[in-house]
């Protein structure tokens, strides 16, 4: 099965995506888990990412579609699996498309989570995460068992720079522009599909397990 998660940043694809990966035992494919494992390591691909995603926007194209490619080549993804914050642009949408193509395959579904913009920002002010294993929690709705601690792997939890207010905005102005056009692309390939975000988490998932038929 392969899947993709589109929506606002923050509507909750990373929380339901690492959902859907356990059920279906597929890797959880994240682009921003990428560049904040390469940041963290001082990678040249994370110096060169960090400087546009502290600034709320898009890492060009160039420095993100081979990535994904590669990843996607890697043999844990030869049983599917579910893409989180990839595709963002239109050209990302159609190297995916096309390298896919190329092996007789095609993305299964596109799962667009919808939350408004005025929720969004609430949600990301209350954000903590794990920069370690990429675990997401949040201080009111998911809460972790030992305040700033990650139940995973016991390290710091953090509010990410780029999910402060400022950065939200812009990063929620980037969405509009850039990643937004995804949805009617998808609509027009028959395979969107459009779950409400602004449910208890528990209910957003039982949505999208109804979709994907469990
Ligand atoms: P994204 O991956 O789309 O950026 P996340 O999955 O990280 O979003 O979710 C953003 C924040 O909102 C996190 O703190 C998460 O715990 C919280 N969250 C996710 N889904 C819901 C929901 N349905 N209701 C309330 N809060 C949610
Ligand atoms: P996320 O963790 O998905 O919210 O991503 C964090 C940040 O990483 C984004 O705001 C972008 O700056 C960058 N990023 C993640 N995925 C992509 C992508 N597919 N294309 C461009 N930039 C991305």
């Amino acid at each position: 099965m392969k899947i993709i998660m589109l929506g606002a940043p923050g509507a909750g694809k990373g929380t339901q995506a690492k959902r859907i990966a356990d059920k279906w035992q597929i890797p959880h494919v994240s682009t921003g888990d990428i560049f904040r494992a390469n940041i963290k390591q001082g990678t040249e691909l994370g110096n060169k990412a960090k400087a546009f995603i502290d600034k709320g926007m898009l890492v060009p194209d160039e420095l993100t579609i081979e990535l994904v490619i590669d990843r996607l080549q890697q043999s844990d993804c030869a049983n599917g699996y579910v893409l989180d914050g990839y595709p963002r642009t239109i050209p990302q949408a159609e190297s995916l498309t096309s390298e896919l193509n190329k092996l007789g395959e095609s993305v299964d579904y596109a799962i667009n989570v919808d939350v408004p913009d005025e929720n969004i920002v609430r949600r990301m002010g209350g954000r903590r995460a794990c920069l370690t294993c990429g675990a997401t929690y949040h201080i009111a709705y998911a809460q972790p068992k030992q305040e700033g601690i990650c139940d995973r792997c016991q390290n710091a939890l953090v509010l990410r720079d780029d999910d402060k207010p400022e950065t939200v905005l812009k990063r929620l102005d980037v969405y509009h522009a850039q990643t937004q056009p995804l949805i009617e692309y998808y609509e027009n390939q028959g395979i969107l599909r459009t779950v409400d975000g602004t449910m208890d988490m528990e209910d957003v998932f039982k949505a999208i397990v109804d979709i994907l038929g469990a």
